[in-house]
């Protein structure tokens, strides 16, 4: 990598740029570095460590962590972040990237949501250096890296068995996060509520704008929500002129599509669900999403539509419980127009069959 050497040129000429500190090490400008965190220690005498690379720009400008797997299951981010950090304009970097493709170590050896002491680690910030294990993850998380930050995108994907469509939620009412968001380029924004524990929380605390990324689902790579998170992270990096614009920004200059509402439709019987609908899919009030059934197929029971809507996620496992959530329903009041976007985004980033999903980050 070009620059892992040392400070380039350009940044001994930029004077006003400082080094940045992480675990005691200083990062000069100029220079990109892979930082091992001291985790914890496992009972088997090993030291686990929180791996972060840090691209510290030669000139000044924003900085920004893009975190993933904070819900160690959870994969696509891991991906997006490491095609993130093969992308051919990063050595022009204006500010700091902090990329941390893996959050909770420890849940994600174990293919885990959780950590071992079965805390979820966005349940737990800020956190705290002599808390739970998982708080002591957070602290660390929060001390080392957000708290150097002026910007965060962290990844997520839907629980286990269940996919989401491509969506950011965010603090839509902070005008700058609303802008941030928009510039993601997914159809479906959510203004979503700062829950108890959050990074969001933790981070607004501190006054750093923050976007959270859902699509896909968890312990499976998903093309699609790989390549458009991947594509919304460099369009915000260039928004924050982080990265050069390869012409105008492409800001996303139309009505923002935030959904008015959203929310899960349950099974109204326990038994074997046949899903209907896609991903994405526009339904009227009252449309059958799906049919579950018994093993004998002598009973069936729709599952309706309650609403008009988009369905936004799904559950991808056909065994459920009465009361399980099995569509996750969104509210939009310009329907038709959200329906066509989704399409497009589709038509526009769904890998055609002759090509390699393992492959070069593509064109954005
Ligand atoms: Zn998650």
């Amino acid at each position: 990598m070009r620059n892992r050497t040392g400070p380039t040129r350009e940044a001994k000429a930029e004077v006003a740029v400082s080094p940045v500190k992480i675990n005691g090490t200083l990062v000069q400008p100029g220079t990109r570095i892979t930082i091992d965190l001291p985790v914890a220690r496992l009972y088997t005498h090993t030291d686990l460590h929180m791996p972060v690379q840090i691209v510290h720009g030669a000139r000044p400008g924003p900085r920004l962590f893009i975190s993933a797997a904070i819900h160690g299951d959870e994969l696509n981010g891991v991906e997006i972040i490491r095609r993130l950090l093969r992308h051919g304009s990063l050595p022009r970097l204006r500010g700091t990237l902090f990329a941390i493709p893996i959050v909770n170590v420890h849940g994600f050896l174990d293919r885990s949501r959780y950590l071992p002491d079965r805390r979820d680690l966005n349940r737990s910030f800020p956190g705290s250096g002599r808390g739970s294990l998982t708080a002591r993850v957070a602290d660390l998380f929060m001390k080392e890296i957000v708290s150097q930050c002026s910007h965060g995108i962290d990844l997520h994907t839907g629980a286990l068995h269940r996919e989401n469509l491509p969506q950011i939620r965010a603090n839509l009412d902070d005008p700058d996060t609303a802008d941030l968001a928009r510039v993601f380029g997914v159809p479906v924004l959510i203004n979503a509520d700062l829950r108890d524990g959050s990074l969001r929380q933790a981070a607004a605390e501190q006054g750093i704008r923050m976007l959270l990324y859902e699509a896909g689902e968890a312990l499976r790579f998903d093309e699609l929500a790989i390549r458009a998170g991947l594509r919304g992270i460099l369009r915000v990096m260039r928004a924050l002129g982080m990265l050069p614009s390869k012409s105008r920004v492409p800001v996303e200059k139309r009505q923002p599509l935030v959904a008015r509402a959203s929310s899960w439709i349950r099974a109204p019987e326990s038994g074997i669900l046949r899903t209907t609908v896609r991903l994405g899919a526009r339904v009227e009030k009252g449309q059958v999403l799906g049919y579950i059934g018994a093993p004998f197929g002598d009973l069936e029971y729709e599952v309706e539509a309650p609403a008009n809507g988009i369905v936004i996620g799904r559950t991808r496992l056909p065994l459920v419980h009465e009361g399980e959530a099995v569509y996750h329903l969104a509210r939009f009041s310009k329907i038709d127009v959200v329906a066509e976007r989704v399409e497009a985004f589709h038509a526009r980033l769904a890998p055609s069959d002759s090509e390699e999903s393992e492959g070069e980050a593509p064109v954005v």
